[in-house]
């Protein structure tokens, strides 16, 4: 198969490889349909994050088909339309019983080297998801590739963000940094019921959308200008 390949820093290219094999009786392979470059794997193309080793296939958003499944999957089989989480966790152990599946010691990230269990990520034609009557999801009919695969990491990064600010309903909130993640942090906010969603990021696109979305844009469009009419480009080289 087709993979994109780790081999160092700044250096990523894609290459022909094995194709991934059930290892553990609770592995599926996953035919992938459609998969994302996230930040976090601009990371590791950075160097920022240790632990990428050469060969490794990188990617951990995705989504695909069911191709195979190991004998203690119960909930998928092949043929199934999945998306999958960015990270693994067995779904047993007493973390993850406690609902802290990121400590699970048995998990990791896919892609994302050796510090985070040494697993083969998902910027490749089939990958290898283990526990993966966890680690999946049905996509429903209707839903596209490209907004199902917002659901395996980027959306619950954001939704988790901010279940766990503790925000009640009617509450304003502010979200710093409106990339991907802030989007959806906004959008996030006011599904959970917050009244007011401040939306600040020095990119203008960004709060546009974020205003476009319902948020009030920080910096607001006037000071922007005013900005814009006073210093010309100033911040880091970006225009204001
Ligand atoms: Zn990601
Ligand atoms: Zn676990």
């Amino acid at each position: 198969m087709k993979a994109v390949i780790f081999h160092d820093v700044g250096d990523v290219r894609v290459e022909t490889v094995k194709d991934p094999v059930i290892q553990e009786p609770a592995d599926a392979i996953v035919r992938i349909t459609t998969a994302a470059i996230c930040g976090s794997d601009l990371h590791l193309y950075h160097g920022t994050i240790p632990g990428m080793m050469p060969g490794a296939i990188i990617g951990h958003e995705y989504v695909g088909v069911v191709e195979e499944v190991g004998p203690q999957v119960q909930s998928f089989k092949r043929g199934d339309r999945v998306v999958g989480a960015f990270h693994v966790a067995c779904g047993k152990c007493r973390t993850c019983r406690r609902g802290h599946y990121n400590q699970c010691r048995f998990g990791g990230v896919l892609g994302y080297g050796v510090a985070f269990g040494n697993l083969d990520g998902t910027q490749a034609e089939f990958a290898r998801i283990p526990y993966a009557d966890y680690t999946l999801r049905r996509v429903p009919d209707g839903l596209s590739d490209e907004q199902a695969l917002f659901t395996g990491d980027i959306l619950t990064t954001a939704y988790g963000a901010v279940v766990n600010s503790g925000l009640k309903p009617g509450e304003n909130v502010a979200v710093i940094g409106c990339g991907p993640v802030g989007i959806m942090a906004v959008q996030s906010a006011f599904a959970l019921g917050a009244s007011r969603v401040f939306a600040v990021d020095l990119v203008k696109e960004r709060t546009e959308l974020a205003a476009q979305l319902g948020a009030i844009p920080v910096p607001s469009k006037r000071w922007m200008r005013k900005q814009k009419s006073a210093n010309g480009p100033t911040v880091k080289g970006r225009t204001l």
